[in-house]
């Protein structure tokens, strides 16, 4: 269970043209990576399944090409990850925290779109 809401996912996943948000693969399969996880209560606040803290990762096999796929890769390197936006603390709100994704260093809105400027 992602909690995005079905209508979340389909901005989300429309967002990222079914590839990896990370590597640009296609990545139809793949899963939709919480940038703020939930837990400590978190998923009772409304933006954390917002589309703005939701991102396509692909979901590689472990060990077909060394790779693992983008979602892997997020949660064994979280310091990276945070340094990338790919990861937010509890302190912060994903829609203000820009994220180093395919695109370039976006700004992610609840309505699916990437922006370059910071939200005001
Ligand atoms: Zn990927």
């Amino acid at each position: 269970m992602s909690g995005f809401s079905p209508m979340t996912r389909e901005l989300i996943i429309e967002r990222a043209g079914q590839c990896c948000e990370r590597c640009y693969r296609y990545a139809r399969g793949g899963s939709i990576h919480h940038r703020r996880p939930r837990g400590m209560g978190g998923s009772r606040r409304p933006e954390t399944n917002a589309a703005s803290n939701g991102v396509l990762l692909c979901d590689g096999p472990a060990a077909a090409d060394g790779q693992g796929g983008c979602h892997r890769w997020v949660e064994n390197h979280r310091t990276e990850a945070l340094e990338l936006g790919l990861l937010v603390p509890q302190g912060h709100n994903p829609r203000t925290t820009p994220v180093q994704l395919h695109v370039g260093l976006v700004y992610l809105t609840d309505d699916g779109m990437y922006e370059h400027e910071e939200p005001t």
